[in-house]
């Protein structure tokens, strides 16, 4: 606490990434990084871009990688903001679309950011209780409200909900903002950005840092309807005009470009979580469905505290939240076969 900080500062409660240690060499299961490395042609982009041409600021539109995005997703460049990582976008988003009159919905049980933003900017909240079973209740989306966020598939449990769903909390709230975080969406959920056609209050945010492996390099996006990424632009460019510097624009066309690269890796991921899910219940464990590239895993005899600790010490590093309702649950990313196999060695020593 300092005398020179003001109130927001002295009151703000920061959110708290996931831990990146470097006492030792872990096995990172923490951060729902991409455990393969990014595509070849990416790092030859970026090894081309570092050069002399760094002496100028980056194009503060970032007109080739909106070309990109949109001609990957059938949509214009103006239907295409990009940010310094998506939660930057979301970040700004908040800033361009929520106001203080009426309080935004989200999940009680979702990533851990919205709440931190709300409170940066004075906006009031309403939770969204989750079902038991970690289901989206739909129906709390359905009543007046300054406008809804909801990450799909969520986080930290990796459900996903249907479209038909989307459609029904899109249609109810056609005069707020709706923005659905897909930040997972690549590892078998359905995007639902072929509705931003029909939908002018919808906003989906992405990330390349999870299914395209550039979580270092921080680029995000949003993509909707012109109105919204115009708006999202004049908040930007009241802030900061160059958020995505040169050698990201450039990592980031070439991920966009490398589509086989980009299946290859989402694939093996899809197919190591689904073998994951079988080994784990088989020693005990409950697992959420996902249709992320993590798990939420608890088991029936020890705690979800103490496997923690205990695979840390292994030199397995997962995620833990010591928060009511999700308390005896781990969050698990998805490493490769190799690194899973270790992990799945050592929780059999610790419940042995
Ligand atoms: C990881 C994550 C983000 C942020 O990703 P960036 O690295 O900032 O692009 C946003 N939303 C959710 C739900 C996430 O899990």
């Amino acid at each position: 606490m300092s005398k020179f900080w003001n109130e927001i500062t002295k009151t703000i409660e920061p959110y708290i990434a996931g831990e990146q240690p470097k006492d030792k060499k872990y096995i990172k299961l923490n951060t729902n990084e991409n455990p393969y490395p990014p595509s070849q042609k990416v790092l030859k982009a970026i090894k081309d871009a570092a050069s002399s041409d760094l002496r100028l600021y980056p194009d503060p539109d970032s007109e080739k990688l909106r070309e990109t995005v949109a001609g990957y997703y059938d949509l214009n460049r103006n239907q295409v903001f990009v940010g310094n990582g998506s939660d930057e976008v979301l970040a700004l988003s908040f800033l361009t679309f929520f106001s203080s009159d009426e309080a935004i919905v989200y999940p009680d049980i979702s990533y851990s950011f919205y709440p931190v933003y709300a409170n940066l900017y004075g906006l009031r909240t309403r939770l969204s209780k989750l079902n038991e079973d970690f289901s989206i209740n739909v129906e709390d989306f359905l009543s007046k409200n300054g406008g809804v966020i909801v990450p799909n598939p969520n986080a930290p449990t990796g459900k996903f909900l249907e479209v038909s769903a989307i459609k029904r909390i899109l249609d109810y709230n056609s005069e707020k903002v709706v923005i659905i975080d897909e930040a997972y969406v690549d590892f078998g959920g359905e995007s639902v950005v072929s509705l931003i056609k029909d939908y002018p209050n919808l906003l989906v945010v992405q990330t390349l840092s999870k299914s395209r492996s550039l979580a270092g390099m921080r680029v995000g996006l949003a993509l909707g309807q012109e109105e919204l990424i115009h708006g999202l632009n004049r908040i930007k460019n009241s802030f900061n005009s160059y958020t995505v510097d040169t050698i990201a624009q450039v990592a980031a066309v070439a991920a966009f470009e490398d589509e086989e690269y980009f299946k290859q890796c989402t694939k093996k991921i899809i197919k190591t979580r689904d073998n994951t899910v079988k080994n784990l219940t088989e020693i005990g464990f409950s697992i959420v469905p996902s249709k992320a590239n993590f798990i939420f895993a608890s088991h029936k005899e020890i705690s979800a505290e103490t496997l923690f600790i205990k695979l840390r010490e292994k030199g397995i590093l997962v995620r833990y939240f010591n928060k009511p309702k999700i308390n005896n649950y781990l969050r698990i990313t998805i490493g490769s076969e190799e690194e899973m196999d270790v992990f799945l060695e050592k929780v059999k020593e610790i419940i042995k």
